[in-house]
């Protein structure tokens, strides 16, 4: 990820608000990167623009070497169904749907065959030990396993990219030690991770941290 003087506005009737400010980053593939900052400092502005949901109105975004500042939706959703994978702090799992069908979704949409399929999903159950539940329905679930079913549901395309918004904020802290320790092991397997917290106790498992204040960087420090 290379983010070069990036400006972003939210415009209303009334007012304009410039939500980040000139910021630039850099994330090397296989970096493990925390962002943290005050509330309304740009962090889920920022995480949205880098997993491509949102789209910025100057500045340049390289992804993988590929300038995508100027993306249309249509390109923007193929390059983000392929090679992201998201992650939120209330789970974002669709209720009428078991966890192994959650699971399965982005493989449906990406066009994978059921064959394949079927063993991708319970490969990545069994990762994130949860296959015993791949019958059962979210609201049947706690807090931490609803979210290891998220996790699974983010690595199940094998993204080279995971974006977690607050991935531990609706958990005790058995429960977010136990993502955490999910999400260091993707990260070892090659997976890069952008990951906003509020928590120092998980910005110490990134590689690095990016503080943010006023829609800018503010410093940088190490994990
Ligand atoms: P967090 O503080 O956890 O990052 P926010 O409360 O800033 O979350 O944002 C939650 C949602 O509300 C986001 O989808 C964001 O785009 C939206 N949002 C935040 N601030 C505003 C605002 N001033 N006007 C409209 N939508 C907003
Ligand atoms: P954070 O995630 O750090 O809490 P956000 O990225 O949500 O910060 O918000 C950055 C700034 O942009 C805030 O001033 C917020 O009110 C504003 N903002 C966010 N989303 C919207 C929106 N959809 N419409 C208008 N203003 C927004």
């Amino acid at each position: 990820i290379k983010i070069t003087e990036l400006q972003k506005f939210y415009r209303t009737e009334e007012v304009e608000t410039m939500a980040l400010n000139n910021l630039s980053i850099h994330v090397k593939e296989g970096e493990f990167v925390a962002v943290m900052g005050p509330s309304g400092c740009g962090k889920s502005t920022l995480l949205n623009i880098v997993g491509l949901l949102d789209d910025l109105d100057s500045g340049s975004y390289l992804f993988n070497g590929i300038e995508v500042a100027n993306f249309n939706e249509r390109k923007r959703s193929d390059l983000r169904k392929h090679n992201i994978g998201f992650v939120f702090q209330s789970f974002n799992l669709i209720d009428e749907l078991t966890v192994f069908e959650n699971v399965e979704l982005p493989l449906i949409y990406t066009k994978v065959p059921a064959a394949e399929r079927k063993k991708r999903v319970e490969e990545v159950l069994e990762k994130v030990q949860i296959m015993h539940r791949r019958n059962h329905f979210p609201q049947q679930l706690s807090g931490g396993q609803q979210q290891r079913v998220a996790v699974a549901r983010a690595v199940v395309n094998r993204p080279k990219l995971i974006l977690a918004d607050e991935p531990t904020g609706n958990l005790d802290s058995n429960n977010g030690n136990e993502v955490m320790q999910l999400l260091t092991e993707l990260n070892e397997a090659g997976t890069t991770i952008v990951m906003v917290t509020h928590s120092e106790h998980d910005a110490r498992y990134a590689d690095r941290i990016i503080r943010m204040l006023d829609g800018r960087v503010l410093m940088e420090t190490v994990g």
